[in-house]
């Protein structure tokens, strides 16, 4: 059958593709850590699932508003309103959609012109540059910076801000090197934003996850940003609900009623009984969200620290998400042969640096949303792999 044109500037996200050889190797018999997919490994808190259970016998089993049901997203407004400090919000600011992700490409739909400029952070997710492409604008990489903990210069992106600059893409804390951006940072993409008249499309699906007293800062909270503001969460990383298909974006309420429009045509709308339960983890008990982020924070001091004691590795300790991005140059392996050679030879599913990107190149990642036990089981592993390899080369070389 005829494939239309647009289909070969569609890109995908390397992770499901990694997931999917994992699992061939394990129906052979081999025995597989997975580090390679972004989901919490933890059950839905037992308060969302009761909330669900009771909204379908409720008869919430029927279609909702293509922007979501209205509770819902009253709900979430009051929540951006407690989480981002000063930032007022309405409910028709929401729109409700199946997992965040759709509010990548809705956003993008309803905003971008074909040869718009979108500044995107790249290493980065996938989706970005694919949804970007894929409507015939013009990607313009950014790039993070491992001495800056991931984050970019200011004049890196001022240099990149051109008269047909429509977009900026803003992700913290970041996939995939757990990188945060400070609130000096956020201040000065808002005052570009501003100069330059940008839209901002800010991603901030792991803004509950955060270590060591570093707080999240929203572009929200910039005065006038609201105004030129898309911001996407949602709750498949705090609530450990992946897997229901939950998020949410919030704009300006003209922009709102566009994505409606598209989800509509779409969609038609979100899963009513999913959103309801959303409720309950926005307004219910948050322990259980806690305990889940300050076992992460367990989880990532394990893997840092077991992943510089490797030869060839370097690995900087971010402050958020649940993602490593150890610098693998040391070992003079390319990021894809490291990533391939970790699945065949020591059994750990990995995604390398590419996946995200050009700048990804030097680099793995690793999401440690795993048990600590399978996280030690890992880190042997690659130990005893990557000591092997560098032996091997010595002794070639030697
Ligand atoms: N944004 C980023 C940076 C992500 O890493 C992900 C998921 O991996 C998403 C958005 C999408 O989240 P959801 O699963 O709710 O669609």
């Amino acid at each position: 059958m005829h494939i239309a044109q647009r289909m070969s500037r569609l890109g995908t996200e390397t992770a499901f593709e990694v997931l999917v050889k994992a699992r061939k190797l394990e129906a052979e018999g081999r025995d597989i850590v997975h580090l390679e997919i972004g989901e919490p490994d933890f059950d839905t808190p037992q308060n969302i699932v009761d909330a669900a259970t009771e909204a379908l016998r409720d008869g919430f089993t029927h279609y909702g508003p293509a922007a979501g049901l209205p509770q819902a997203r009253e709900a979430v407004a009051e929540y951006i309103e407690r989480t981002r400090p000063g930032v007022s919000c309405s409910a028709d600011e929401i729109v409700i959609t199946p997992g965040a992700k759709p509010i990548m490409f809705y956003a993008m739909m309803a905003t971008l012109d074909e040869g718009d400029e979108v500044i995107y952070p790249n290493p980065g997710f996938p989706i970005y540059e694919s949804v970007i492409n894929f409507l015939g604008a013009k990607p313009v990489a950014l790039p993070l910076q491992e001495s800056k903990e991931f984050r970019f210069d200011l004049d890196d992106l001022e240099a990149r801000i051109s008269k047909r600059t429509r977009m900026l893409i803003i992700n913290t804390p970041q996939n995939p090197t757990g990188g945060i951006l400070t609130r000096e940072d956020v201040e000065g993409i808002a005052r570009l934003a501003h100069e330059h008249n940008l839209i901002v499309f800010s991603d901030e699906i792991y803004s509950r996850i955060t270590y060591d007293g570093f707080q999240h800062t929203s572009i929200l909270e910039f005065p006038g940003m609201k105004e030129r503001t898309i911001m996407l969460d949602g709750f498949s990383k705090t609530y450990a609900m992946t897997g229901w298909r939950l998020g949410y974006g919030m704009m300006p309420a003209s922009i709102a009623s566009m994505v409606a429009k598209l989800q509509t045509n779409c969609t038609s709308c979100t899963s009513s009984f999913t959103q309801v339960a959303g409720i309950e983890a926005l307004r219910g008990p948050q322990e259980a969200a806690d305990e889940m982020i300050a076992e992460f924070r367990r989880r990532r001091d394990a893997i840092v620290d077991g992943l510089n004691r490797i030869p060839g590795f370097r690995c900087h300790r971010p402050h958020g998400a649940f993602y490593v991005f150890p610098n693998i140059e040391g070992t003079g392996y390319s990021s894809q042969r490291m990533a391939d050679y970790l699945l065949y030879e020591a059994g750990v599913a990995c995604l390398s640096g590419t996946a995200f990107g050009q700048f990804g190149e030097g680099y793995i990642r690793f999401s440690y949303a795993n048990s600590i036990d399978n996280i030690n089981r890992a880190l042997d592993r690659i130990n005893d792999a990557v000591s092997k390899l560098v032996r091997d080369e010595a002794r070639i070389e030697g």
